[in-house]
């Protein structure tokens, strides 16, 4: 009988589950969104492990954030479906605010249902009772603080990766971390530059036919996506308030996670080069909305999220690139409104009867 994929006592088992979750949700941690290296993730109960001994509750917080057709297919707390990988950053910040009851932490719940079954394959694969599978997932989970453990780890490396060069080519071909820097970036900021062969060509034109800073080459396209993406943030937010009933509010640019992944950086031809690759973000803005209040303008919170892809063209000299040139294919996104002040009666009800008492007055 195999063991089922779940949270437990046994530490080498929670070893092979956190690698399992790392790389079911896309190898970064769920709550900043930052890629990181498995070794420094750890594995976080998106409702906390002490309702186990409180099912009355769990149960309420289960009505509250699922829909029924999840709650039917019942819950276990150690299972995938409320298991998540989180950063130590992350987690120590997060511990008191749990954001049980948002929109975000249905979506979230959801999501881990989804992504069981990969959590599952991944886990029983890795747990194969051969005896090198159990040795490669001791490798990949590794903490490396011990300097021996590094030592042992970067010469077998080595060996490893000569058996890799005859039995499997292709792993070694892999696009590589180019290690971008920007002083002046937000913090809440992921960028990732990844360059694969025609990418790394494409930095040695950059450097040596145009003399650019590869850095300095980079910052103002990152930038233009960066605008780009929050953009696309602003207008989807703009039609959740509009949808309901808002037609004209102002929205401030969102703050929130960004993170950007260059996958792809190409020399075109005639001094232009192309940078492609997907984004994921979320944000929160504040937006006036014109309310029934003495200054005619209430503001509430709005949020948005949207994942997707990008590409732009640049010039080797721009030090502006024009974020309306950036080209976003958006594959899913989302906005809405927790602020308890959105859509109450004293805001709607009675704005578009002040409205009617307008248009009648005038
Ligand atoms: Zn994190």
């Amino acid at each position: 009988m195999v063991a089922p994929a779940r949270y437990s006592s046994n530490t080498a088992r929670n070893g092979i589950l956190r690698a399992a979750l790392f790389d079911a949700w896309d190898r970064r941690c769920y709550f900043c969104r930052r890629w990181f290296d498995v070794a420094v993730m750890e594995i976080d109960h998106l409702l906390p492990r002490y309702l186990r001994f409180d099912s009355q509750r769990l149960d309420e917080l289960l009505g509250e954030c699922l829909p029924p057709e999840l709650v039917a297919l019942g819950f276990d707390i150690d299972a995938p479906h409320n298991l998540a990988p989180i950063c130590r950053g992350c987690n120590s910040d997060k511990s008191d605010r749990s954001f049980a009851g948002s929109m975000r932490f249905t979506r979230l719940l959801q999501t881990a249902r989804d992504l069981e079954p990969r959590v599952t394959k991944l886990f029983h694969a890795f747990e194969d009772r051969h005896a090198l599978a159990k040795a490669l997932a001791t490798v990949a989970v590794a903490e490396l603080n011990d300097p021996r453990a590094k030592e042992t780890m970067t010469e077998f490396g080595a060996l490893m990766v000569n058996r890799l060069r005859i039995i499997a080519p292709e792993i070694l071909e892999t696009p590589s971390d180019y290690p971008y820097s920007d002083p002046y970036r937000d913090e809440l900021q992921r960028i990732v530059v990844t360059l694969d062969e025609t990418g790394r060509r494409a930095r040695v034109i950059l450097e040596d036919v145009y003399g650019c800073d590869f850095d300095e080459a980079l910052r103002y396209p990152i930038r233009s996506i960066v605008a780009a993406i929050n953009a696309r943030l602003i207008s989807s937010m703009s039609r959740h308030l509009f949808d309901g009933g808002e037609t004209a509010p102002d929205i401030a640019d969102p703050s929130g996670r960004v993170a950007v992944e260059v996958t792809e950086l190409v020399y075109e031809s005639a001094e232009e080069f192309r940078a492609s690759g997907r984004f994921e973000a979320d944000g929160s803005s504040d937006a006036a909305i014109h309310a029934n209040t003495d200054s005619g303008t209430a503001w509430v919170q709005v949020d948005a999220e949207a994942v997707g892809t990008f590409s732009l063209y640049f010039a080797p000299d721009d030090d502006s690139v024009d974020p309306g040139s950036v080209h976003i294919v958006v594959s899913n996104e989302d906005a809405w409104c927790d602020d308890p002040g959105w859509k109450e009666e004293s805001y709607f009800a009675l704005t578009q009867l002040d409205e009617a008492d307008d248009e009648l007055s005038d």
